[in-house]
């Protein structure tokens, strides 16, 4: 995690407003927080703003309120329609964007539809309001640390505006293209990360069901060619990795129902342009009956369930 410092020459101290403040948000928050920037924070639940109000953040009263006066807003919201309601309103009518001074530079990391972020971004832009798109990988873990890796869509010049304020969240920054890119990055991304994420629960499943030690197995496939990031930070059996969901009875984390909702994005993407998707499809078939059968607010590695044999 970054160490609570005051920020040094070639930073400058910025008013941000930070709406969502999530398994992701609120820790991605206290990173800049930490950073000496000004947050002004809002989350439409209540737990959530008492618990970045005990790491020192001003919570508003709301988002219109937290976007008072902000240099930059950013938004870590769960899908489209949130982030689509907050910045426009409904039909049009009552949005963030009109509170939003201009000039001011707003940055959704959320994982939402590449359209949506380029529709959220054309009428940013009319009010005279610059707009990217930065969707993130690296887990709550990562949002922690401050080690996040952003994916980023716009133009440049709101890029290098932004970066600053990235480098406090994340390790790796990466230009993905055009506004909209950034969530196209991140959905192929999530859905090799979803297959990954099956494949390893099947293969851990099928060693501890042949009498192999689950740490022993985990080990020997993280060094072998069957290697991966849920071998290496996640593994879904409980006790492989003492910080990973899997040792929390698959709390905390990423929701199998947030996993489900990008695997449907990616079908969607592939959809309109008619890519074959396989696996993708079938994953997300998978974490939807997994949804249904009631661990749709566990981690997405609870999958290993559905194919683990019953002590
Ligand atoms: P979360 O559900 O824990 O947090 C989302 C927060 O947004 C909630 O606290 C909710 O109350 C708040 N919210 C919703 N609408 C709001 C509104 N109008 N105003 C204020 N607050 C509002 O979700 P998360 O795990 O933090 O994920 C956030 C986004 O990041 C998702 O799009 C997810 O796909 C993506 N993501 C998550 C992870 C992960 O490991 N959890 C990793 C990478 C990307």
């Amino acid at each position: 995690m970054h160490s609570s410092r005051l920020p040094t020459t070639g930073d400058s101290i910025m008013q941000i407003a930070f709406i969502g403040l999530g398994h992701m948000g609120g820790p991605m928050a206290i990173n800049l927080h930490k950073a000496g920037h000004r947050i002004h924070a809002f989350d439409l639940v209540p737990a959530a703003c008492e618990a970045a109000k005990a790491a020192g953040i001003a919570i508003a009263a709301s988002s219109e309120a937290a976007v008072k006066g902000a240099d930059i807003v950013i938004s870590m919201l769960p899908a489209s329609h949130h982030v689509e309601g907050l910045y426009l309103g409904r039909d049009g009518q009552g949005g963030l964007l009109s509170h939003i001074a201009k000039g001011t530079l707003v940055i959704d990391s959320s994982t939402i539809a590449a359209a949506t972020s380029q529709k959220v971004a054309q009428a940013a832009e009319a009010a005279g309001i610059a707009f990217i798109d930065a969707p993130v990988s690296g887990g709550v873990g990562g949002a922690v640390a401050g080690t996040l890796t952003f994916m980023v869509g716009g133009p440049d010049a709101h890029l290098e505006r932004a970066r600053p304020v990235l480098e406090k969240m994340g390790a790796n920054i990466f230009h993905a293209g055009a506004v909209g890119a950034g969530q196209t990055a991140k959905i192929c991304n999530n859905m090799l990360l979803g297959i990954l994420m099956i494949g390893t629960s099947e293969a851990m499943a099928l060693g501890v069901a042949n009498g192999l030690d689950p740490k022993v197995l985990a080990e020997i496939m993280r060094r072998s060619s069957g290697g991966n990031w849920a071998l290496e930070k996640y593994n879904p059996y409980p006790g492989v990795h003492e910080n990973a969901p899997a040792s929390k009875g698959y709390a905390g984390g990423f929701g199998t129902d947030l996993m489900l909702k990008d695997l449907g994005l990616a079908q969607e993407a592939a959809t309109a342009v008619r890519a074959a998707t396989p696996l993708g499809g079938l994953a997300r078939a998978l974490y939807a009956a997994h949804s249904l059968a009631g661990h749709g607010p566990e981690d997405f590695s609870s999958v290993i369930k559905m194919v683990q044999k019953r002590s």
